[in-house]
């Protein structure tokens, strides 16, 4: 990884699970999640460009994603494409639960625990990238960080600086090398 570049992409508005979706009301959200993601990238000077499917659940079959797949074209999307992801949203679970029960020790060790697992998975990718090419290849972690939550949690516990660490010891390593 030589450089990092960070960047936002369209995830829907309400994070529906396409496969459980009619087409209609998929197509509806992902246009009502355009609103703030086109807000956020227009201060960075980017254009929308990545769409990520909620769950990357794709689809019921071939049939219906190839529907979503036109959808998505015809308004200039492109599916976006990942190498490394670490299961945020299950750390995200038990983390939420430790901050719900006040088990602020546990929400940290869990917090650790998450960053140690990632930085093991960029490790292991890049070794197989490695083996498999004889080359470092530029790899892109997915990340979920919810910034809504993240921000109602920093309110409720300003003290609470995990979030903040988190990012930084990732940021710090996928620009290493
Ligand atoms: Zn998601």
């Amino acid at each position: 990884m030589n450089s990092i570049r960070l960047h936002a992409g369209n995830h829907s508005f309400s994070h529906l699970n396409y496969a459980d979706t009619p087409l209609e009301v998929f197509e509806n959200d992902i246009i009502k999640g355009e609103v703030i993601t086109r807000e956020i990238l227009k201060q960075k000077h980017q254009a929308l460009t990545y769409f990520r499917f909620p769950y990357n659940s794709l689809g019921n079959d071939s049939t219906t994603h190839q529907q979503i797949r036109s959808f998505l074209t015809q308004n200039g999307y492109t599916v976006a494409p990942f190498t490394i992801e670490s299961e945020d949203w299950m750390f995200n679970a038990l983390y939420e639960d430790a901050l719900k029960t006040k088990n602020v020790e546990k929400a940290h060790q869990l917090g650790q625990n998450y960053v140690a697992f990632t930085l093991l998975l960029f490790d292991y990718f890049e070794k197989l990238c490695l083996d498999r090419f004889g080359r470092n290849i530029k790899q892109i972690f997915r990340w979920e960080p919810d910034q809504k939550k993240r921000k109602a949690l920093l309110q409720a516990e300003p003290e609470n600086t995990i979030l903040h660490a988190e990012y930084d010891q990732l940021t710090k390593r996928a620009g290493k090398n």
